[in-house]
């Protein structure tokens, strides 16, 4: 995929999330904060998948949206692993080929201040598969 389609789907992501909300009902929720960059995220694991509820810039929120996408239908080891996979590409920018559209975020490697936006939705969403394991 090229830089620019890249980019669009962070945009689309951003301006029209999929699995934005707060669920009324939920097996597990965790918070992150990024101070650097004033983003807040609330991540809800329900039955039907993952739920977030994003404020910030346009990474954190196609992040969590993206984040949602790949988690969906994943066991706790399987997350465990796409986080360490995408950690890997929002540092290093090389893409891998296991992850699809997250790889739109790739480009975040080149922004050292902007990585740990990428990353919050995955450590929120790895605090709450802790809980649901206690
Ligand atoms: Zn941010």
């Amino acid at each position: 995929m090229s830089d620019a389609l890249y980019q669009s789907l962070i945009m689309d992501r951003t301006k029209n999330p999929r699995h934005a909300g707060r669920p009324a009902e939920f097996l597990a929720h965790a918070h992150g904060d990024n101070p650097m960059c004033g983003d807040r995220i609330d991540v809800f694991v329900t039955p039907d998948g993952i739920r977030h509820d994003t404020k910030g810039c346009a990474i954190i929120t196609a992040s969590a949206d993206l984040m949602a996408d790949a988690a969906a239908g994943k066991s706790a080891d399987e997350i465990k692993q796409l986080r360490a996979s995408f950690e890997s590409v929002v540092t290093t920018g090389r893409p891998d080929d296991s992850l699809g559209d997250l790889n739109a975020l790739a480009g975040v490697s080149e922004f050292r201040s902007r990585i740990r936006c990428a990353t919050l939705p995955w450590s929120a969403l790895s605090d709450a598969l802790d809980q649901t394991n206690e």
